[in-house]
């Protein structure tokens, strides 16, 4: 026992200080693709090459239309390794995290050439980037809802991956309940469902259910490219897409899957939107 507490002491707090410092990333971590489109002078290598569908282009009189939607983006890096000119490279980001689906396709467009290739960009669109305090979070909890946030986690048919990040948020690294944010059991004691995988059409009417079951006011986060897209899955005979083709989503938290700072990330964007969403839901 004593050796134990010996140990305990001589370690220290194992806690990482994120959001207020930026995480530790292992070496090989890698984050989403970014993409340089005033170099960019041939998207169709990087749109055949993308195994989501993420990277997209359109033709017409004599103008491509490219668009890059993260919420498909499974950060692969095929998209990379097919760009031969350098305008796309993948990044150490994942702070995407976003409460407007729009907000994750960028989208450019370009001149088109008799070759096939394009220049004389006019960007279009841009996604945000949420920059929260860290400090003043639990208590931007317990103002919000008046006492600590439940989260009940529901799996609509994922593969697990964004699982496994999800049970890193409770160990002592990423320690979520520092915040004031816990996980429950039932969905009548949550205040916000956090729903993983493409939606299966096993799971639609569950899901339905779980969400008629939360109590008001709620919010609803769509987890990984899967949650938020159907990802490499789609939609199908077997599968909806995304959450949003079932219920109504607050956040989309993109990768694939998102490591336990982006989740928090796009937990702390869901609670700043808790007003806004109260006012305005279509289903309320
Ligand atoms: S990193 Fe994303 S955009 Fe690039 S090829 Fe992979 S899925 Fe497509």
């Amino acid at each position: 026992m004593f050796k134990i507490l010996q140990k305990s002491f001589s370690v220290g707090s194992a806690t990482a200080d994120y959001p207020n410092i930026s995480p530790r990333l292992a070496k090989q971590f890698r984050g989403c693709p970014e993409f340089e489109f005033e170099v960019w002078s041939d998207a169709r290598p990087a749109a055949e090459a993308c195994p989501t569908g993420a990277i997209a282009f359109h033709d017409s009189d004599g103008v491509r239309r490219v668009t890059v939607d993260y919420g498909r983006c499974i950060y692969c890096g095929e998209c990379e390794a097919a760009s031969v000119d350098g305008a796309v490279r993948m990044t150490r980001k994942f702070e995407l995290a976003a409460t407007d689906r729009r907000d994750l396709v960028l989208t450019a467009e370009y001149t088109l050439h008799p070759d096939g290739t394009h220049a004389g960009l006019q960007l279009a669109a841009n996604g945000p980037v949420l920059e929260e305090p860290g400090k003043r979070i639990a208590e931007a909890i317990q103002n919000l809802l008046g006492r600590s946030l439940a989260i009940r986690q529901v799996d609509a048919g994922s593969c697990n991956g964004c699982e496994q990040e999800i049970v890193a948020l409770n160990n002592p690294v990423h320690d979520i309940e520092r915040f004031g944010i816990h996980f429950v059991a039932s969905p009548r004691h949550a205040d916000m469902l956090l729903v993983t995988g493409p939606v299966t059409r096993n799971m639609e009417l569950a899901l339905r259910k779980t969400w008629a079951a939360t109590p008001d006011p709620k919010l609803v986060v769509a987890v990984g490219a899967c949650g938020i897209s159907g990802g490499i899955f789609g939609a199908n005979y077997a599968t909806m897409g995304g959450v949003d083709a079932v219920i109504p989503v607050d956040v989309y938290i993109p990768g694939c899957p998102p490591r336990p700072e982006a989740l928090l990330h796009g937990i702390l964007l869901a609670l700043g939107k808790t007003r806004q969403r109260t006012r305005s839901h279509p289903f309320q």
